[in-house]
């Protein structure tokens, strides 16, 4: 059987590379080329930035209303369209469909309303000076590029596409190499929708197009969203030409649980920010800091639940809750840090291996894995593993564990499990991380900006401060009496 290959999007259409490159793409649960994908070569580089120049000249002269009725339009599309993007992103990721059918278009279509919603309130200001005044105006940048990782394919092109495209500016979107699909099927939803041809651009491809995009003179600004180490390079690259840049990166969160908590809703929230979408997400708490007075509790309730209700297989099947990893190699790499846990002295409380479920024998599964016995400087407590292994720790003291918690060069996303409202409240103060959660986590409005301290980030997506990022301004001295010169 053959398998489709599909074109870059540009100018509002698929448009055939040059080189005739291309690379393959696989589901994760079945080991098997799923379809191809083209390259953009130097051909298809050149056509997307006209395209885009093209397309921002159309786009950012239209009115704010204008544009947000039309995105609007493509939000009900993403909604009607819903389980077949979702479908997508199950077959691309791996992750169980009962997450994609609920969570990843509907929080891509959330901020695309949101953003849609607020550019027609962007407003300047306006400020008498003695008889002169000036005003401002809020100008899109122009063309922005948009780079994708691989776990949330759709949502991080419709993040990332919906502040961009609500102030005017046009966007040359390049998905991870893993899951290219979620992003042309935006593209064409947004042709369906009304945006003008050439606002929307997909190019496709690995670093090499990448850093193409980093380094183009025409594009304005990048928004990336990957590794702590491609992001250094990713900067590096957009300084050359003093690009604008937003950087979603890795994390490694402590979820601080006290002795007031409810404990099954601190196992809860553990097990959510672990073992969701198999353990890819950035924001995930996998440094659990347990009072030493519920430790036994927390980690018998976590151990029964864990085996008892996790369910891995087919991803497609509506039970499943536990999908394949990316890839062999990350599969690969996870069972690497495992390794690393059991050699470095932490006790598996369950889990640990590769799995190969009846329903999908071939796909990249590993159990849902966790150690106790961690130390703070173990490796499976610094590094970012990105899969389903959560490390337990005990505590004893709030200012050790606070000082703790703190002490890596990450800063992305925390929780703290406790009744006590005044300690909830000291202590996520003092935790260094741009997300934080009170007796709850993961959940991401499209109101709510996230994004990361230190090394896990620069700017925000989200929430109303994220447009002013896809803006600049432009002030404006009007003079209203004559010019004293002494020339
Ligand atoms: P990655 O850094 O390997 O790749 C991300 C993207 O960058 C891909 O599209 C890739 O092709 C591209 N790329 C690679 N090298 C490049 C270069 N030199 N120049 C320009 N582009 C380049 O990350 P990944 O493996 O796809 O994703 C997993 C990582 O993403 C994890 O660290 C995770 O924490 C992070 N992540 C962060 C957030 C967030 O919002 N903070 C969200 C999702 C994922």
């Amino acid at each position: 059987m053959t398998t489709p290959v599909y074109e870059n999007f540009i100018n509002g259409h698929f448009l055939k590379n040059q080189t005739g490159d291309t690379f393959a793409v696989k589901n994760p649960a079945t080991d098997e080329v799923i379809y191809h994908v083209e390259i953009a070569d130097e051909f298809i580089q050149n056509a997307a930035i006209e395209s885009a120049k093209q397309g921002f000249a159309a786009w950012s002269a239209m009115t704010p209303i204008e544009r947000s009725r039309i995105l609007l339009k493509a939000v009900a599309i993403l909604r009607e369209r819903n389980d077949e993007l979702a479908k997508v992103e199950v077959l691309d990721t791996g992750k169980p469909w009962q997450e994609a059918e609920c969570v990843d278009v509907e929080t891509g279509a959330d901020v695309i309303e949101y953003f849609a919603g607020l550019a027609p309130a962007q407003v300047g200001q306006q400020q008498m000076v003695g008889n002169d005044f000036y005003y401002t105006r809020k100008e899109p940048l122009g063309i922005c590029a948009g780079i994708g990782a691989w776990n949330y394919p759709l949502q991080i092109a419709c993040w990332k596409s919906g502040p961009a495209l609500a102030a005017g500016n046009a966007v040359i979107f390049k998905p991870s190499e893993e899951t290219p699909l979620g992003a042309i099927k935006l593209a064409e939803i947004f042709i369906e929708a009304g945006v003008p041809a050439g606002v929307f651009n997909v190019v496709q491809g690995a670093a090499e197009v990448g850093q193409w995009l980093t380094a183009n003179p025409n594009i304005e600004k990048v928004s990336f969203t990957g590794e702590v180490g491609t992001g250094k390079k990713v900067m590096a690259s957009a300084a050359g030409s003093l690009k604008d840049v937003t950087m979603e990166l890795g994390g490694k969160s402590p979820l601080l649980v006290f002795d007031d908590a409810d404990v099954s809703q601190a196992v809860s929230a553990a097990m959510l920010g672990n073992f969701y979408t198999q353990g890819e997400i950035c924001t995930n708490c996998t440094r659990i800091y347990v009072h030493k007075n519920v430790y036994q509790q927390f980690i018998d309730e976590l151990k029964t639940r864990t085996e008892q209700n996790i369910i891995a297989g087919d991803p497609m099947d509506p039970e499943v809750n536990l999908g394949a990893l990316i890839s062999k190699k990350h599969q690969e790499l996870v069972l690497g840090y495992i390794d690393k846990g059991i050699q470095e002295g932490a006790t598996l409380l369950t889990g640990g291996k590769a799995l190969s479920p009846a329903s999908a024998p071939s796909g990249y599964f590993v159990e849902p894995t966790v150690f106790v016995d961690c130390k703070d400087d173990m490796t499976i407590v610094k590094e970012e593993i990105f899969g389903p292994v959560m490390s337990v720790l005990v505590f004893d003291d709030e200012d050790d564990v606070i000082q703790r918690a703190n002490d890596t060069h990450l800063g992305l996303a925390a929780g703290v499990f406790t009744k006590d409202i005044q300690r909830a409240h000291r202590v996520i103060h003092q935790l260094q991380a741009g997300i934080c959660w009170i007796n709850s986590y993961g959940n991401s409005p499209a109101e709510m900006p996230v994004g990361g301290y230190k090394q896990s980030g620069i700017g925000r997506e989200n929430g109303i401060e994220t447009l002013d990022h896809y803006t600049q301004t432009k002030s404006i001295y009007v003079g209203m009496s004559n010019i004293e010169s002494p020339f």
